[in-house]
């Protein structure tokens, strides 16, 4: 417990505010740390392979303190990373350049349409696994997930 700077009293250490005489209390850790104190490595995971929206813990948590060295939350993170940015190829970048805006529905349209398909259950399924606290490693993607882990380490 963290002592008030002001009057002494104890204050708890994620209070902004002293109780006793409302003087603002120095952080001890930045908030967005803070928050993520009560994290569980299993939690952290799981919100990683939140389908395309997960996206956002996994930058926060590459970027954060708290899991700079623990591998196996920053490989979860990864690999979500790299699941996204594979999204991102088939969803926009791979209809832009290939059917530069063609019409209709060729085989073009079907082969990403089941692409788009196959990585949304990769994101489901590693979501599952997470909540079992199991470890998967997607072929190709998780390869590049656990090579990033090891060289930021
Ligand atoms: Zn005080």
């Amino acid at each position: 417990m963290p002592f008030c700077t002001q009057c002494g009293t104890s204050v708890h250490p994620a209070a902004a505010f002293c109780q006793n005489c409302g003087a603002p209390q120095p952080r001890q850790t930045g908030q967005f740390e803070g928050l993520l104190e009560g994290l569980s490595n299993r939690n952290a995971s799981i919100l990683c392979y939140i389908p395309i929206f997960g996206v956002i813990p996994a930058i926060l948590f590459l970027a954060s303190q708290k899991y700079r060295r623990n591998t196996r939350v920053r490989f979860n993170a990864f690999q979500a990373l790299y699941l996204f940015v594979a999204w991102l190829i088939v969803s926009i970048a791979a209809p832009t350049l290939l059917l530069n805006g063609y019409p209709g529905w060729g085989l073009e349209h079907l082969v990403l349409a089941l692409l788009k398909l196959g990585l949304l259950i990769c994101w489901i399924y590693l979501l599952v696994k997470a909540a079992q606290e199991q470890e998967v490693r997607l072929p190709i993607i998780g390869d590049l997930a656990a090579r990033s882990t090891t060289e930021q380490l």
